[in-house]
């Protein structure tokens, strides 16, 4: 029996979706993704990116904030409660070819589905470096919140590289435990929202280091990383930092590997929109929501109301091929 509609993701865009489809009968399954180590290294476990952050001050109806990870169980809750089901399992094929869809999950079961809202988000990018690979978990993360309070990090210097909003908020959550923050930015000025950027700078543990990118990530067998190199990309000198670890935070890719280039993306890989005001893709029946279709805004209260939308999407396609 083909179901009527899967979400794939668990951030807002995927759960405002799945209690808008709830609660227009259409019984949906939501595939939150797979409790595995690759998910982890690669920021992808269940309930996304703001489960990976800290406090969230600009989704409104929170006059005083709320935690991420509070945010995101409440939003998953909220889908229990109108009989969402939910699949704790990556989606790693679709054949996107006819209807009903056909999936594949990543406990070997095979689906199928009328209509199928992509909501996967984007995980965070490295620099690429061999030295930085060899390192990740010992030293080298994405996520401060995740890895930060660690032992290895506590009161030592640390190193966050990127100007963005994710590089101000890793570097202000890590001044908590660090001694020093090495903020290196290719630029000189951030990118960042003013308020996150006038707290970073106004942080006396946070020192940016502009005009400047890590070459080598430093370090032993025994000890993990130990240091990062840093160049001016103005003046071409080196200095060496020392540091037990390097957080980076320098933007994220939007996770579309697993369908195997069947949907259009844009020169960035973002899920083209067929529509700009809608969430249809390239295929009929299939639809997108979130960072994984957002080149642009990419915040937690445009997902959700992309997540919104693809529901009443799906829900009017759904009507209009019969399918109750
Ligand atoms: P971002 O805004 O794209 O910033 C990425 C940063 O990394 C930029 O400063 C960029 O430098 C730098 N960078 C990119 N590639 C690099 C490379 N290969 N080497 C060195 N540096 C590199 O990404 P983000 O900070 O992850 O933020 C993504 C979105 O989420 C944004 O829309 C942001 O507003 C949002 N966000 C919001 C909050 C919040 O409101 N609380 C928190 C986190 C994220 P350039 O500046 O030179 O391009």
């Amino acid at each position: 029996m083909a179901e009527k509609i899967i979400i794939i993701g668990s951030g807002p865009a995927a759960w405002t979706c799945a209690i808008y489809a709830a609660r227009a009968n259409l019984n949906p399954v939501v595939y939150e993704g797979a409790l595995t180590e690759e998910n982890r290294l690669r920021g992808m476990l269940p309930l996304g990116q703001l489960n990976l952050t800290t406090e969230v001050e600009n989704f409104p109806g929170f006059a005083k904030g709320i935690l991420g990870p509070e945010l995101m169980e409440a939003m998953r809750e909220q889908a229990l409660r109108f009989g969402v089901r939910i699949v704790t399992e990556d989606i790693t094929g679709v054949d996107l070819k006819k209807v009903p869809f056909v999936l594949e999950d990543s406990a070997g079961a095979t689906l199928q589905s009328y209509a199928l809202v992509v909501a996967t988000g984007a995980s965070a990018n490295y620099l690429g470096l061999e030295s930085e690979e060899k390192y990740k978990n010992r030293g080298v993360s994405a996520c401060a919140v995740c890895d930060g309070a660690l032992p290895r990090f506590r009161n030592k210097p640390l190193v966050v590289v990127g100007g963005g909003d994710s590089a101000a908020e890793e570097a202000s959550y890590l001044s908590k435990f660090a001694s020093d923050i090495y903020l290196v930015h290719r630029r000189d000025a951030l990118r960042a929202s003013t308020i996150m950027a006038e707290r970073v700078l106004g942080n006396p543990k946070i020192k940016p280091v502009w005009n400047s990118v890590v070459d080598e990530v430093l370090g032993d067998e025994e000890r993990g990383v130990t240091a990062v190199r840093v160049k001016n990309i103005k003046t071409n000198e080196t200095r060496t930092i020392e540091t037990t670890g390097m957080f980076v935070a320098i933007g994220h890719t939007p996770n579309t590997k697993f369908l195997n280039k069947q949907l259009e993306v844009d020169g960035q890989g973002f899920i083209a929109l067929k529509d700009r005001y809608r969430t249809t893709t390239s295929v009929e029946g299939v639809f997108a929501a979130g960072d994984v279709a957002d080149p642009t805004y990419k915040q937690a209260i445009t997902a959700a109301g992309m997540g919104c939308k693809a529901a009443l999407d799906a829900e009017r396609w759904l009507a209009a091929k019969g399918v109750h």
